[in-house]
Order: C-alpha cells, then sequence, then structure tokens
C-alpha cells in the first residue's frame, strides 16, 4: 500500500514539473507573439553602433613620431612604420605607415598606448571588399575622415536594442528625445 501510495505522489510530482516547464514555454512564446517584429531595412535603415564601438582605425600622420608603441603593443605586430633618420633633425622621420584590415583584429591595443593619440577607433564597420589586398589602408586610406550612420543623409539611423528607452522593444517610430536606457560612459566613469 505505501509503495502504491509513493508511486502517485512521484507520479503527481512528474506531472506538476512538466506542467511547470510547459507553461514557462508558453509564457516565452507568448510574451514574443505580443512583441513587433525588429528588421532592420539595411542599408536604407542601419542601427548606430554603441559608444566604445571598435571600427576602423583613424590615423593623423602628422602627430605620429614614428615610436614604434603600436607596433610592439599589436598582438600580431601589424601596423606597419616606415620611418627614416634625419640627421640635421636629430629625429625619425615618418615615411609611411599603414595597418591591414583583413588581418586586425580590433583589439584596440594600438590605440589605447600610442603616445600622441593619433591613432582612434572610429564607428565605420562597411569595409567589405572583393580583393582582401584592398584591406591595406595606407596613411591616406587610415587618415580619411570616417562615414557616421548619423550624419548620412541617405540612411535612417536606429538605435540599437540595447539603448532603447525601458520596456520598447522596437527603434522604429521612436518618440523625438526618448531616452535611453542606461547611463553614457562618462556617467558611469564620474559615479
Ligand atoms: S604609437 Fe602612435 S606615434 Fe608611435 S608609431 Fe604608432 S601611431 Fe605613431
Ligand atoms: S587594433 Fe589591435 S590588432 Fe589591430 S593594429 Fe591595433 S593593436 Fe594590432
Amino acid at each position: 500500500m505505501f509503495k502504491f501510495l509513493k508511486q502517485v505522489s512521484d507520479y503527481a510530482l512528474g506531472t506538476w514539473a512538466a506542467a511547470k516547464y510547459i507553461g514557462q514555454g508558453f509564457s516565452v512564446t507568448f510574451d514574443h507573439m505580443r512583441r513587433r517584429p525588429i528588421t532592420v531595412q539595411y542599408p536604407y535603415e542601419k542601427l548606430i553602433p554603441s559608444e566604445r564601438f571598435r571600427g576602423r582605425i583613424h590615423f593623423e600622420f602628422d602627430k605620429c613620431i614614428a615610436c614604434e608603441v603600436c607596433v610592439r603593443v599589436c598582438p600580431i605586430n601589424l601596423p606597419v612604420v616606415d620611418w627614416e633618420y634625419n640627421k640635421e633633425a636629430k629625429k625619425k622621420e615618418l615615411k609611411h605607415y599603414s595597418i591591414d584590415f583583413g588581418v586586425c583584429i580590433f583589439c584596440g591595443n594600438c590605440v589605447e598606448y600610442c603616445p600622441t593619440n593619433c591613432l582612434s577607433m572610429t564607428e565605420e564597420y562597411e569595409l567589405a571588399t572583393y580583393d582582401r589586398h584592398e584591406l591595406n589602408y595606407d596613411n591616406v586610406a587610415l587618415g580619411r575622415l570616417p562615414t557616421k550612420v548619423t550624419q548620412d543623409p541617405m540612411v535612417t539611423p536606429l538605435r540599437e536594442l540595447a539603448y532603447l528607452p525601458k520596456g520598447i522593444m522596437e527603434p522604429h517610430d521612436l518618440p523625438k528625445n526618448s531616452p535611453r536606457a542606461g547611463s553614457f560612459p562618462e556617467d558611469l566613469v564620474e559615479k
């Protein structure tokens, strides 16, 4: 008799657990059914990259002192710093500088450690090309001002999901000046 009661009790517990898991699964399904689809109509719409996004590197030739710190801190010694020693001025003279974005892992070390801040990460991420050798940017290509999603008149910029106001799950038709969720990095640093 006791064994039979235990079997009934185990069965009831198992049934309850199964019903609970099915309920949890359905709650996720129903939650998603209430949301509108989030589709970015690329390339007419583009997401605004988050602050501190690590995109294509920008280089300022005139500020570079050819110290080669960027090469030493790069995990793959990638930047090519081509310089000559100027005997009259008694200092290095930069001739050519390049970074191959086909190899770069966008870790940001070179930007972090450059003593003259002549390197910076931009929010440019559209680097696709048919020939990977075209990704080897010389100092002219690196010096080009980056494109910005928010400054392109042909593009509708959309806020990334993480930066939408609380409770809003869709970046289209956002009311103007709607507050973003979370703090800006500078606010966090001040705290
Ligand atoms: S660390 Fe900066 S200043 Fe030094 S070589 Fe690299 S880019 Fe130029
Ligand atoms: S971002 Fe990283 S991998 Fe790319 S050049 Fe700079 S240090 Fe090297």
